[in-house]
This record gives structure tokens, sequence and C-alpha cells, in this order.
């Protein structure tokens, strides 16, 4: 598995590459998985060289022809592909003007797709697959009332399935009526657990990655649903724990996560929340706490920082743009994409020499004075916090300081 920080980056690249669009049949991806041996390929590139050749378009086949000539120049240094293996994103871009754009990657992770295509945009379906998120987990709330089944995805918590019973209350009139009240609710309710257990267990079994189960809801009822094996073994198998919560419908599922949490101290959505917790105790206390990206930066570069806290959402660009018209240059911060930036002298659209992703260098600037680094999304309540309300980038510092 990737670190969040390996998969930032490596996210913000595919995003990149996903963005990039070619004129016509022109974009060529080449994968190389690590046991593939480079002659082999090479020979496959010469055969689509030639072919190549006859393409009726003169630029098309001329961009064809450049890059796949791009890709056979760098192989040829290559005696074995690297150990994860190796991959080609290779073509002509148009922004004004034509530009050949080679982005060669090494994924974290050995691939073991070989493959050649060439195509309008570039393909990237196995690098995608490499950083889904794998584990999942199953949320289970019941009661004799409710139920509500979710799955927690990362440091996403969703509702998969609400459903209220008939079930009637336990206290009837009395009497003789009293027992037969009481043995239709028994009936009633064991139709209820039924009715659940199969919903859960469909759910919950098709989820390939389903790592565990965690079932909760107030009172004995979901323990004696669990022990009464309502559900299907399989599901039954990987229950981690049965907690306790005050509420069965969609607000329970974060109190189920949170009751868990102990069981869980490896996922992301806990560690995010103890973070923002103790920055927000530190904020109160007007203590350690500090954010803004200009505090953060000048904390980070003094050395003072124990934990930077960082969006995954800022989006937020360093570039160096300069004009070919007058020579004006320029260093500013961008938010998002900004496909043309206009010289302030002359009016003239600005080539972008350097552009820095402020995350990226945040987390440099954290790594060189040994300062924890978390990347906290917005898919947690936490992390939308750290976003709306401290602009994305906090820390904690190691010991308080009066320079800021
Ligand atoms: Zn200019």
């Amino acid at each position: 598995m990737l670190d969040k920080r390996q998969k930032y980056i490596f996210q913000k690249k595919l995003e990149e590459l996903r963005n990039i669009k070619g004129q016509h049949t022109e974009l060529i991806s080449l994968y190389i998985p690590p046991n593939r041996q480079i002659s082999d390929v090479m020979a496959y590139l010469r055969e689509e060289y030639s072919q190549s050749s006859n393409i009726k378009s003169k630029q098309t086949r001329k961009n064809v022809l450049a890059a796949i000539e791009s890709i056979m120049s760098r192989l040829r240094f290559l005696k074995k592909p690297p150990e994860n293996g190796i991959v080609f994103f290779v073509g002509t871009v148009y922004n004004g003007q034509p530009k050949l754009i080679a982005e060669v990657i090494e994924p974290p992770i050995p691939i073991n797709t070989y493959l050649y295509r060439c195509d309008s945009q570039f393909y990237l379906e196995p690098l995608e697959k490499l950083v889904e998120e794998k584990d999942i987990y199953g949320l289970l709330l019941i009661d004799r009332r409710e139920c509500t089944i979710g799955f927690l995805t990362g440091s996403r918590i969703e509702m998969a399935a609400y459903m209220t019973s008939r079930v009637p209350g336990k206290h009837g009139r009395g009497g003789q009526s009293q027992r037969r009240f009481e043995r239709l609710t028994e009936i009633a309710a064991h139709e209820w657990f039924v009715k659940a257990g199969e919903k859960a267990s469909k759910l919950f079994l098709e989820k390939e990655n389903l790592k565990g189960v965690l079932v909760g809801g107030p009172g004995p009822t979901k323990r004696e649903f669990v022990n009464a094996n309502y559900l299907d073994y399989r599901i039954k198998d990987k229950i981690i724990g049965v907690y306790d919560t005050g509420y069965t419908d969609e607000y329970g599922l974060r109190e189920l996560v949170e009751a868990a949490s102990d069981d869980l101290e490896e996922l992301d959505v806990i560690k995010d929340k103890k973070l923002m917790r103790r920055f927000l105790n530190e904020v109160r206390k007007d203590g350690l706490a500090i954010y803004g990206e200009d505090a953060v930066r000048k904390a980070l570069e003094a050395g003072s920082v124990d934990t930077l806290l960082i969006s995954d959402s800022l989006n937020k660009y360093k570039i160096r743009a300069k004009c070919n018209n007058c020579g004006y240059e320029e260093i500013m911060e961008i938010v998002g994409k900004k496909e043309i930036i206009k010289c302030p002298k002359c009016s003239n659209p600005m080539e972008i020499i350097e552009k820095i992703d402020i995350v990226e260098e945040f987390i440099e600037l954290a790594e060189k004075t040994s300062a924890n680094v978390e990347i906290i999304t917005r898919e947690s309540e936490e992390g939308e916090i750290l976003y709306k309300a401290f602009g994305g980038i906090a820390a904690i510092l190691r010991y308080k300081g009066n320079h800021y």
C-alpha cells in the first residue's frame, strides 16, 4: 500500500495526464511490466513505427512517429525494466505551439500490464487502479425498530441502506392476551432480523475488499442479533466488534466508527480525527496551534513544527511565468487550473516555466526539519473543518514561540 503522501503525489500526476487531450489519435501510452524484455518491446515498437508510417494525415503521422522515436531513444538506455515496471506517456499537445511531452512513470507498486495504445488521450486505468482505496469496512446498526447499513472506505462514511421494522413495542395490555401479544411480537422480531440480516449480508458480500464489519446499536438487541446467526457466516467471521451507539440511523454510523476507534487505530479516519482534535484543543487554549499559509511556512522554516496538517484539496500552485514577447518574468500563486496568464506588461500569454504544488512544497519543507506530515482529505468531517475554517494548512508546534 502507498502512504498518503505517495498517493497524493501520484494522484496529482494522474490528474495532470488525464487533462491532456491530443488533437488526433496521436498520444501514446506504453506499459512495461518488470518481467518484460526490453528487446521484445523494442521489436514491437519498430513494428508499430513501420505501421504508423502509413497514417494518412501528415500531421498525425509526424506526431506519432516522433512519439515512438522518443520512447525508443529512452529505452535504449535501459537494460531491463525497473523493479515495478515503467510507463511512458508521450505525444504532441497544442497549447498555442505544438509541444512534444514525454512523461515517464515508475509506478510505486509493480504493474503487470503490458500494453501499447495510441489514442487521443492517455490510457491511465491500470495506474488509477493502483491508488484506489483498498480497505472497506461494513457498518451495521440494529435494534428492534431500525437498521442502517453503511460502509467506511478510507475516511469516507456512507449509508447503503436504511430500514424500519413493524415490530410492536414490548408492552401489551396484560392478562391472557399479553402472552399472545408477546408471541406475535417475537415472531415479528424474528422476521425483522431475518430481513435485516439478509440485506446486510447481501450488501457486504458484494464488496470484494471487505476487511471487517462493525456492529452497533443501543441495548442488547445487537448482540442477540449477532449471536443468533442472522448474518451470513462469511460476514459473521469478519465482525471486528459489537459497540454501543445511541442511534441506529445515519448519524449512528459516525458514532459506530468513533466507538470502534480503539480497534481501528491504524485507519486514516481515526488518525485524522485524533489529530484534528489535538489541534482544535490547542487552538482553544491558545497553545501550540497555528494555521494559515504564511504562519505555517515561517514555522516550518524555523523548524518548530511538530506536525503539519494539510488538506489534499488546496489546488494551489506557485508558478514562475515568463513572457516570451517582452521577457517579463514573475513568480505568482494561482488556484486551480489557469490555462492562460496574460503578461501584465504587454498582454501576451505567458509561458509557465515552473509549477510547484503548494502541498508538495509544504511536505518538502516539513521533511527537511523532520516534522510529521498529515495529508487530510475533505471526505471526513475533520477534513472539512481544516479546509473551511483554517484554510487547509495548519500545524501543531513543538514548543511555543513568539516569533509569529
Ligand atoms: Zn510581456
